[in-house]
């Protein structure tokens, strides 16, 4: 079985620049892409918000220009999704469908996927994309949004958050939320209650999403009085929480109840001696593709000095 310096899993702005980092401090880093590779930012029209771009770049342009950045200072990619990880003894086992490597050091860069609803009109192949999304900030400036009747489904800092982002671009912001109370922070919620153009549609659930080559109506259920009502729409957005992409790693790292990977506070180090984690599979408040790489790049950092202390990094 091959011996490696370091193994980085996952490929999004995380784990590309935990590798740009990691190929540079001659590490050798091996990447495991994943399938579908390059992360959330492939699903992503226009990223308006990464320094160095000022007249934005598409989402997956980003992760190709991360790819050839990291490729050029000689990281190897492998196409394959790990399945199966094993840190009970040093070095540690990481497994996909085809092969089996041994590592010294893992960086996991294994990211979140925002959760969708399963709402007619919504789904792949229907409005998802041409209207529906679930990421405000990524996509809310979208010139198909502006002046329009924006609906947001979710009652936590997400869902305000991305709901005041929105204000900027449409007519009015519905908060389309479940139940009677929001389960935001105060702040947040006083923000949304006191925003002239967010009103709360309370106990209520988006049922129906119709359009013709984009969302034009929505139809909100009443839940308590079971009231039906179609409205104008100019697009509808998921903030219902993130599920991260850890399931593999139940059992192998200390993970928080929403599987979230723990780190020591202001490290990218896990439980797990020469484990790192970083980007969104450990991050539940920022979550941007710039934090990501910020994260990827101190894991690198830290997965140096641990290999070096240890007389490993050679
Ligand atoms: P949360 O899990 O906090 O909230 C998800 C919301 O979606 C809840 O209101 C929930 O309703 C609703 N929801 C879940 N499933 C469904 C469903 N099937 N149908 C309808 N509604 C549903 O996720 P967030 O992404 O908002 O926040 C995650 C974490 O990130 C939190 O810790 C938050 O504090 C943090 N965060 C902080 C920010 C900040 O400080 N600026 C910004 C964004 C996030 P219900 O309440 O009824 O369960």
């Amino acid at each position: 079985m091959e011996k490696e310096k370091l193994v980085i899993i996952g490929s999004g702005p995380a784990g590309y620049t935990a590798a740009i980092y990691a190929a540079r401090a001659n590490l050798n880093p091996v990447m495991f892409l994943g399938f579908p590779s390059g992360g959330q930012l492939t699903t992503t029209t226009d990223v308006e918000n990464f320094p160095g771009f000022p007249e934005g770049i598409s989402g997956p342009t980003l992760v190709e220009h991360f790819h050839k950045q990291a490729a050029r200072f000689g990281t190897k990619m492998i196409y394959e999704d790990v399945i199966k990880v094993d840190f009970s003894s040093h070095p540690y086992k990481i497994t996909t469908a085809e092969r089996e490597v041994l590592a010294d050091a893992v960086i996991i860069s294994t990211g979140a996927a925002a959760k969708r609803l399963d709402i007619p009109g919504a789904n792949e192949g229907e409005l998802w994309q041409k209207g529906v999304t679930a990421c405000a900030v990524c996509d809310g400036a979208m010139p198909i949004f502006r002046n329009k009747d924006l609906y947001v489904i979710g009652g936590g800092d997400s869902a305000i958050e991305e709901a005041t982002f929105l204000t900027k671009f449409g007519k009015k912001v519905y908060l389309v939320h479940r139940r009677d109370e929001l389960r935001a922070s105060k702040i947040m919620q006083d923000r949304a209650l006191n925003h002239p153009k967010i009103e709360i549609l309370w106990n209520s659930a988006v049922i129906k999403v119709e359009g013709e080559k984009v969302v034009q109506n929505v139809t909100i259920q009443n839940l308590q009085t079971n009231e039906v009502s179609k409205r104008e729409a100019g697009g509808l957005f998921f903030a219902v929480g993130h599920t991260p992409n850890t399931n593999f790693l139940k059992g192998q790292i200390d993970l928080y109840d929403t599987g979230y990977i723990k780190v020591e506070p202001g490290t990218t180090r896990t439980n797990k001696s020469l484990v790192y984690a970083c980007g969104d599979a450990m991050d539940h408040t920022y979550r941007q593709a710039i934090t990501a790489a910020g994260t990827g790049c101190m894991a690198a950092i830290d997965a140096e000095r641990e290999l070096s202390a240890r007389g490993l990094a050679d």
